[in-house]
């Protein structure tokens, strides 16, 4: 962090500055140039809060050099970082899976869902039983009845289950029932006591933006999990609330080049809940794999017209096939080696 005085400070005003951050256990690298003075801030900077820096009389600007998230950043971890989902499906690098199944786990029609996206080629089977809704009179999930249905679904078909956790006391039923991945949703994506929860774990978190959240603050929710030592965090761009109208969300799918600049962490893009009509869904995943996300959230119904949540976004088991054959197409061209110049 950097400290840009006013042209006008006085050497008083810039050694009275110099002692308030050294008493905060700070060190000081004080560069005077003709036109500015600028202040180095050396060590821990989390116990400055700039904002109070920048209030100060001679403080021109506070800038920060560096992130403040450290356990994400690609800086002190150049390698992409791979991550086992279980039932041998790894994600991350050049290891692109996806993750597909209804919004909401409904009963029985699950296993017939899973089965057929199984059979298109996804490698992870989605579903939510404990569903975040807008209204408290809306469908609210099977709760622990739909884990179990998960569960069964992922024994038969041997793949990897994700599905969303709210509470931070549910943590210990998803650990009992070995639920693979637990996603926290968008409106938990700030929930810190759930964040930390779930970092005292190893299971993997696909982590979702939040619906007014920036790349930085998704980036320090995931600091929240690896901080308690949990480095198994998948991001997830679901799109970003805009003024837009026509779309359910913006899809900002610049997120995905920028998340991989910033970070070792394999990212997910979800054109379902980014666009809100089946319409979409196709063309936004096929753009979201040829921008380089490593795998997709996709939400697919046997029956969307009568699907207990998002049926406007679901697509049908055929219409997943072909996506599918469309996703797998864009594949083979991004993976093919660059162009040598
Ligand atoms: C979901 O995946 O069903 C969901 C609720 O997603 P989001 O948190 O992105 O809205
Ligand atoms: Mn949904």
């Amino acid at each position: 962090m950097i400290a840009i005085l006013k042209q006008s400070a006085s050497d008083e005003a810039v050694s009275h500055i110099v002692s308030w951050i050294e008493k905060k256990g700070l060190k000081t690298d004080v560069s005077r140039g003709e036109n500015e003075t600028i202040i180095g801030l050396v060590g821990d900077t989390t116990k400055i809060d700039p904002f109070l820096l920048e209030s100060m009389d001679v403080v021109e600007r506070v800038q920060r050099v560096s992130e403040p998230f450290k356990r994400a950043n690609r800086k002190f971890h150049p390698e992409d970082s791979v991550i086992d989902c279980g039932h041998g499906v790894k994600i991350g690098g050049d290891q692109f899976q996806v993750i597909a199944g209804p919004c909401s786990v409904e009963g029985e029609n699950l296993i017939r869902i899973a089965r057929r996206v199984k059979a298109a080629g996804a490698t992870m089977l989605r579903g939510g039983a404990y569903k975040p809704r807008t209204s408290p009179y809306a469908y609210q999930g099977m709760g622990p009845a739909g884990l179990d249905l998960l569960c069964e679904a992922s024994a038969e078909l041997d793949m990897p289950i994700v599905t969303e956790i709210m509470d931070p006391r549910d943590v210990q039923v998803f650990l009992d029932k070995k639920i693979d991945v637990m996603q926290i949703g968008a409106r938990n994506a700030q929930n810190f006591p759930l964040l930390k929860e779930v970092g005292k774990t190893k299971t993997p978190i696909l982590l979702k933006r939040g619906m007014s959240g920036t790349i930085d603050e998704l980036l320090m929710a995931a600091e929240y999990i690896m901080s308690e030592g949990n480095d198994n965090v998948i991001l997830c761009e679901r799109g970003i609330r805009t003024f837009e109208t026509r779309t359910r969300n913006t899809f900002d799918l610049n997120a995905v080049p920028v998340l991989h600049h910033l970070s070792h962490l394999p990212v997910v893009a979800d054109p379902s809940h980014a666009t809100g009509y089946t319409r979409y869904v196709e063309p936004m995943a096929l753009a979201a794999t040829a921008c380089g996300a490593n795998g997709l959230e996709i939400e697919v119904h046997d029956d969307p017209s009568h699907a207990w949540s998002d049926g406007a976004q679901a697509l049908t088991p055929d219409q997943f096939d072909d996506t599918m054959r469309r996703i797998r197409a864009i594949r083979e061209v991004v993976c093919q080696e660059p162009v040598q110049e």
